[in-house]
């Protein structure tokens, strides 16, 4: 017994003396030990990210050779299988690395972004162009019915075969090498474009020092624009950037004409300053590779390319449903215009309204007209009442609850990370982060750290879901207090995490189309205002005295209100996209020039720019929406329509409404064709009258 013990002891001295051994100092080539495997950010630092890519390269290689050198027959299971379970620690080091250098950069990590983009396109260019491995995966597919297969792997086979081909694999050799200098070149382009854009929305500063510049601006305003001189090292003066949060409200409530034209050109000369941070001449290579790639590829434009994976199919599609829309709105945005220059004149102002009054002057007409503002629902809409208020739909629609937890490690302070639980049961985690700094690219996404899936095993791995935002922050004296469109832009962001928490696949990989994937999102902000949510969430900051009916009552009366310009700006926004993507022949462009004639063309009133303009559109030359932007309207259709089965039942939280949404959409990722989703869930296919009444053109 005494000799069993020594024993046993020597055992464990030797496993823990060989676990010391082999624990790396890089802690992407360790098991995480932290609570649900989240990864441990205290002791990432840059200089892990390269070696642990590169040891992914390496591990990825081998796994895609003892595939195509299976001396057995191809099968789902060998090859299509095998596939898509390779690369599991390019996943762990991307899933930190890709969500780093949106949220949380820093020079480090911009250089190594620039350095791993070209040698990251090369490594998927010998995977996906590989010609041993692609007539192992035609094998399958062209044999596809001799195997058993479930539907999700049905998909998978499917979407893995067009995918191979999409990506050159059928090819001539010349062809391919074409192709792949061409993929290694926009690679490089996107991360220059995204570093160019940050740094000049990082370099732009109205700086105030004289207390009556401040004009007009409400006391919440001022307080933050002091908040951040102090940050700068500015004490006593007034600092507003080019993020939003701190843009808008100058540009809602100055006074001073000449220092909103200032901000709003600061804004809108982003990427066009022709200094070394300039994107014009980035954005027209990128524009010419895109098509020299789809003629590559065999299609006429890049849109026909992208679109043949989406809902729409065909760039005739989409201008069709963009033209219906717009020739609703435009009317709608002129007499917008028509009202504004109206009170110009009324209030004595000799000018032409220009596109720097129009949130100016629209503040104005909708206080006239609903006697509100943003200054008044602000109190109700504090940012930790207003998360509450999306975990309450959470739990009565999916059961969901949501408990914060501070023994997680988080890469930045600002974070709040939150265990999602069901009926008991561990669903994954949600990191939630939500004020701009410097450090992070502007507006709101959703990613993972990590995805739901099953292991080779089938044990089911719990998903990481991190959302980010730039909404207020807050200052000395206030907790950050949200506008309604910040309200609904994390209800937004949170239908992206539902969906991710709520996946239910076994395989990893595979995703949405940009028009179907903005349907969990949207139709969160359907809630958003709803008086049954807002009586749950909406409390005063510090009486807590729930929002007045009153005042309910005004914001559901100007809910409309200024959705010409909204509708307008952002369709000019997709018609640039679509524009770019629709060019046949590889020309080199003049980036300021397409840009007139393309607003133009459609007729665009000088008072309202698009959205986005071209060299600071990042959703499509660096953020995987090109020919895509128009996905949000899209889902519009698709989420006034959903949101229209909760509606007909009475209930907002009709449970068996919600989980039919689970079981056919949240919980299906891309396992299943979109339309086929939405019509399990539906029924039919929706019509763009809901959409039309829903934004209040109709
Ligand atoms: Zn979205």
């Amino acid at each position: 017994m005494k000799r069993f013990t020594f024993l046993l002891a020597v055992v464990t001295l030797i496993f823990i003396g060989c676990k010391k051994e082999i624990k790396s100092d890089n802690p992407f080539f360790n098991k995480w030990e932290t609570p649900f495997e989240v990864p441990p950010f205290e002791q990432i630092m840059a200089k892990h990210f390269m070696p642990a890519y590169l040891k992914g390269f390496e591990e990825e290689r081998k796994e895609i050779r003892s595939i195509i050198t299976n001396p057995k027959e191809p099968s789902f299971d060998n090859t299509i299988k095998m596939l898509s379970y390779s690369g599991d620690l390019l996943n762990k080091v991307g899933g930190v690395f890709g969500n780093m250098k949106s949220a949380n950069t820093n020079d480090s990590l911009q250089a190594i972004d620039r350095e791993l983009a070209p040698i990251l396109s090369r490594h998927r260019d010998d995977i996906n162009l590989n010609d041993t491995l692609f007539q192992r995966i035609k094998s399958v597919y062209d044999n596809r019915n001799k195997f058993k297969l479930t539907d999700e792997e049905k998909k998978l086979l499917d979407d893995t075969y067009k995918d191979f081909v999409r990506s050159g694999a059928a090819l001539s050799p010349g062809d391919k090498d074409k192709l792949r200098k061409i993929n290694e070149e926009l690679s490089l382009l996107q991360v220059r474009f995204g570093q160019n854009l940050l740094a000049e929305t990082n370099g732009f500063k109205l700086v105030i020092e004289k207390k009556e510049d401040l004009s007009g601006l409400p006391g919440s305003v001022i307080a933050q624009a002091a908040t951040m001189a102090k940050v700068l090292n500015m004490e006593g003066k007034w600092v507003f950037t080019l993020q939003v949060p701190s843009m808008t409200p100058f540009l809602q409530y100055s006074d001073r004409r000449d220092l909103r034209e200032k901000l709003f050109i600061g804004y809108f000369m982003k990427g066009d300053n022709d200094n070394d941070l300039d994107n014009k001449t980035i954005i027209a290579r990128i524009a010419r590779l895109r098509v020299e790639k789809s003629h590559l590829l065999g299609y006429n434009t890049f849109a026909d390319y992208v679109l043949e994976k989406t809902m729409a199919k065909t760039p005739e599609k989409v201008f069709s449903f963009l033209a219906q829309v717009w020739d609703a709105a435009l009317p709608v945005a002129k007499a917008e215009a028509e009202a504004q220059q109206e009170m110009i004149d009324k209030d004595g102002g000799k000018f032409k309204l220009a596109p720097w009054d129009w949130w100016y002057y629209s503040e104005k007409i909708r206080k006239a007209k609903y006697d509100l503002d943003d200054e008044v629902t602000r109190p109700y809409f504090k940012i930790d009442n207003v998360m509450e208020g999306m975990f309450y739909v959470a739990n009565q629609l999916y059961g969901l609850k949501f408990i914060k937890r501070t023994d997680i490690p988080k890469y930045h302070p600002d974070v709040n990370t939150f265990e999602v639980t069901r009926d008991g049961k561990h669903i994954g985690i949600l990191m939630i982060d939500n004020y701009p700094r410097g450090s992070k690219r502007g507006g709101a996404w959703c990613g993972a750290f990590r995805s739901q899936r099953r292991n080779i095993n089938g044990k089911m791995i719990y998903p990481i879901v991190t959302m980010v935002t730039n909404s207020t922050p807050p200052t000395a004296d206030k907790p950050s207090l949200l506008t309604r469109g910040e309200a609904s832009t994390l209800f937004h962001e949170f239908g992206h995490a539902l969906a991710g928490l709520l996946s239910n696949k076994t395989y990893p990989g595979g995703s949405l189309p940009r028009d179907f994937v903005e349907l969990p999102s949207q139709i969160m902000e359907h809630w958003v205002l709803e008086p049954e949510v807002l009586k749950i969430y909406a409390k005063h900051y510090q009486t807590s005295e729930i929002i007045p009916a009153e005042i309910v009552e005004k914001l559901e009366k100007s809910d409309k209100f200024n959705t010409g310009f909204l509708t307008v700006e952002y369709l000019a926004a997709a018609l640039l996209d679509m524009e770019y993507h629709t060019i046949k022949e590889p020309i080199d462009l003049d980036i300021k020039d397409f840009e007139i004639k393309a607003m133009d063309k459609y007729g665009l009133i000088p008072e309202i720019k698009p959205r986005y303009r071209s060299t600071y559109f990042n959703h499509i030359w660096a953020g995987g929406y090109s020919s895509g932007y128009y996905g949000y309207l899209w889902c519009g259709v698709l989420d006034a329509d959903a949101f229209q089965a909760f509606k007909e039942t009475g209930n907002i939280f009709n449970k068996e409404i919600a989980a039919k949404f689970e079981k056919e959409i949240l919980s299906r990722g891309a396992t299943k064709d979109p339309l086929d989703m939405y019509l399990a869930f539906r029924g039919k296919e929706p019509g763009i009258d809901a959409l039309l009444k829903n934004r209040g053109l109709k």
